[in-house]
């Protein structure tokens, strides 16, 4: 097996639109992708997933930018010559073939001996049980079984890159987890760099070592699973990632004798009452306070505060102690939502919604108002939807 390092510089695919002018399935995407790693591109639908496959299998050519595979860029070189197996979302199996023939025809094609094509099937077929299939034709199968089907027929050419496109979307949930499972097994060790496409984020979470979350033809985030989820680059980031996604409070950030205070907004005005919160840690360093006396940065300045669900808590009304150091922001119940193993409380804080676990009884009702525990070491900042950093203020 030949290694295969993937390298985008810049590359941009555009279509024409009907009337006239072009569209951006991707704009300027540049990313690295190590030999024998199994990356994740994530993203909603139509944000330009299968193209980036479609990029590297050969199958579209670049409008921008250039592809490498191992250092050598891909201009003109054929879909047979990149050595990459592609499994599309549909399982584009050969309708008058068997199952078995269809698994086999590949391999034939590329003149492997008849044992070794044996050997491969048979292995294949007790991992991925495909055993009582065998004989049958693809119209005799579900779309579940089809999809199996592919994925053996993908696996079994151990190419050096092997791109998946959503291949597990037609199974049901168990057979999912299963077949997640025994694809880590098939990886593991082969060499294999694996592009894997999902708009589910849990599976994105859950699988593979690096992820390239996309929106819009644009790579938003490029990194490890849980570096998206602890420290998002941007609010498509951090509500991509999380279910309930992280609550996000808009606001305005003003100075407070020698710190900084957070004023959310009003959205609508119920009496909940108002919270000032000083101080917001991730935007209190030396570096960043530098920033505002040098007058690079122009107090007031409206930012959206983050948390996530499970870092907050609903204030006990029967337990006394409550950490000091955390912030206590004024709530109003909207509805619980009883999910028999979780609780969820959804609120507004003068009219912005928020989501947190109901963790203590009793619990709010509707229309009920509650203190909400937020540690302000758990939140995040963002300034125009981008995360707010000190660098972007301080030489
Ligand atoms: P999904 O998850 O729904 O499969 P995706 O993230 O894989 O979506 P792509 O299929 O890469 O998205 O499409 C990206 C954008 O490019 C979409 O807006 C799509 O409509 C557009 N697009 C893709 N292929 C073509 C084409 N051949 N002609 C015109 N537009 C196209």
């Amino acid at each position: 097996m030949v290694v295969a390092r993937i390298e985008f510089h810049a590359v941009a695919r555009r279509f024409p639109l009907p009337g006239g002018g072009a569209s951006a399935a991707l704009d300027d995407a540049s990313f690295q992708i190590e030999s024998g790693a199994w990356v994740t591109l994530a993203g909603p639908s139509g944000c330009g997933k299968t193209t980036v496959l479609r990029l590297i299998a050969g199958l579209e050519e670049p409008d921008a930018g250039e592809i490498r595979i191992n250092g050598r860029s891909m201009r003109g070189t054929p879909p047979h010559e990149r050595g990459v197996a592609m499994m599309f979302q549909e399982a584009a199996l050969h309708p008058h073939m068997s199952i078995r023939d269809n698994l086999a025809f590949g391999l034939q094609a590329r003149k492997i001996p008849h044992g070794e094509i044996e050997r491969r099937i048979a292995s294949m077929t007790a991992r991925l049980e495909l055993g009582p299939w065998l004989n049958r034709f693809p119209e005799e199968l579900s779309g579940g079984q089809k999809q199996r089907v592919a994925l053996a027929r993908a696996l079994l050419r151990q190419p050096s890159i092997l791109l998946l496109d959503e291949p597990l979307s037609n199974l049901d949930a168990p057979s999912r987890l299963t077949l997640r499972r025994e694809l880590q097994r098939l990886h593991a060790g082969s060499g294999t760099t694996l592009v894997y496409v999902t708009h589910d984020q849990t599976e994105a979470m859950s699988l593979g070592e690096q992820i390239i979350l996309m929106e819009i033809g644009k790579v938003r985030q490029n990194a490890k699973p849980l570096e998206l989820y602890n420290h998002p680059a941007d609010l498509f980031v951090a509500r991509f990632f999380g279910t309930p996604p992280m609550n996000i409070l808009t606001g305005e950030l003003r100075g407070q004798g020698e710190g900084l205070s957070f004023h959310p907004d009003t959205i609508e005005n119920p009496d909940e009452g108002t919270a000032t919160l000083s101080s917001p840690p991730a935007v209190e360093s030396p570096l960043f306070l530098h920033g505002l006396k040098s007058g690079g940065l122009k107090l007031p300045m409206q930012v959206s505060c983050g948390f996530r669900p499970e870092d907050a808590a609903v204030e006990s009304t029967t337990e006394a102690t409550t950490p000091s150091n955390h912030w206590r922001l004024p709530c109003r119940t909207s509805a619980i939502e009883n999910l028999g193993r979780e609780i969820w409380v959804h609120a507004q804080h003068k009219g912005q919604p928020i989501v947190v676990p109901a963790s203590n009884t009793p619990l709010p009702e509707p229309g009920q108002t509650f203190q909400l525990l937020i540690p302000p070491a758990k939140t995040h900042w963002f300034q125009k939807g981008s995360v707010l950093t000190i660098d972007s203020y301080c030489q």
